[in-house]
């Protein structure tokens, strides 16, 4: 399987958990190889990537983060400005976008160290969200791939009210989004077969339990996109119980083609950069572990 990385992913002047932790995590899988999953730089998917940028946002806005200015625009997702900023941002795109044409293109599984993705709306950023990859990559499965029944799995502490914001805007028949949440950051006026759930932290396992079934009521997906995020970790759901939500995951996507990305993940309350590898390591295992062996790659 492969996931996507390279090191422009934390270029970046800004520097946080959103902007540094896939390098942390690239490194581990270099020191401690998880079998089945393979590094893949998706620098050749650069264009196409903005490209898709371009179509899910205002171009006041992607041009204040190329550029800098407006500032207010530039920094509406909490970050410093830099030079770094645009490339950063557009490359956690492109990992999702490279995962995407690998998970259509050979019908399996696939995955990008991309976080800061679903706060990010048509207009601006939010919450540490630049750029929606999210939103990009569902907009390429549905014009590139004909995808006509895409699920969004957001499964981040926070809701994915950019995501939603872009979603209705370029795609609202083609996309549904069912989103678990421990907070009430982002939320969005669900419609149609989408859903948001607020779950609090003791209810966790039992509302991601029922979003799961939920989903496997509708008619089947084209292509699935994971926002694994770890941050409900950080609200104080226990690593067992995000344990069971990867594999409930895995479970239900099946044979689907379906891409994740990390989302949230922090330092808070006193964690390290270890422990937010060894959390999303949780959701690189089970993929691994899952890849499958009929896959007409034959890996
Ligand atoms: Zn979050």
């Amino acid at each position: 399987m492969n996931i996507y990385y390279n090191c422009t992913y934390v270029g970046s002047e800004h520097r946080s958990e959103t902007t540094q932790k896939a390098k942390h995590i690239a490194e581990d899988i270099l020191v401690d190889p998880i079998r089945g999953l393979e590094l893949v730089d998706p620098v050749q998917f650069t264009a196409l990537a903005t490209e898709y940028i371009n179509l899910i946002h205002d171009q006041i806005y992607v041009n204040a983060v190329r550029t800098g200015e407006p500032r207010h625009l530039a920094t509406s997702q909490g970050f410093t400005w830099g030079p770094g900023l645009f490339p950063m941002a557009v490359s956690h795109t492109t990992g999702l976008i490279a995962a995407t044409y690998e998970a259509l293109t050979n019908n399996c599984t696939s995955g990008s160290l991309s976080s800061g993705l679903h706060h990010a709306s048509y207009g601006r950023g939010c919450g540490f969200c630049t750029f929606n990859g999210l939103a990009a990559a569902a907009l390429y499965a549905v014009t590139a791939f004909n995808a006509t029944r895409v699920l969004v799995l957001d499964f981040d502490a926070h809701s994915g009210g950019g995501t939603w914001n872009i979603i209705q805007r370029t795609m609202p028949d083609n996309v549904v989004q069912i989103d678990v949440t421990t907070s009430r950051f982002d939320s969005w006026t669900p419609t149609g077969e989408s859903i948001l759930m607020y779950s609090d932290v003791e209810d966790y396992r039992q509302s991601i339990r029922e979003a799961i079934e939920y989903a496997k009521t509708l008619k089947p997906f084209d292509f699935v996109i994971y926002n694994g995020g770890m941050d409900p970790i950080n609200d104080g759901v226990t690593e067992e119980v995000i344990s069971y939500r990867e594999r409930a995951v895995r479970e239900f996507i099946g044979d689907t083609p379906a891409i994740f990305a990390l989302a949230g993940g922090y330092t808070w309350g006193g964690q390290t950069y270890e422990d937010i590898t060894a959390w999303h390591r949780m959701t690189l295992n089970t993929w691994a572990q899952n890849v499958k062996t009929d896959s007409k790659k034959g890996q």
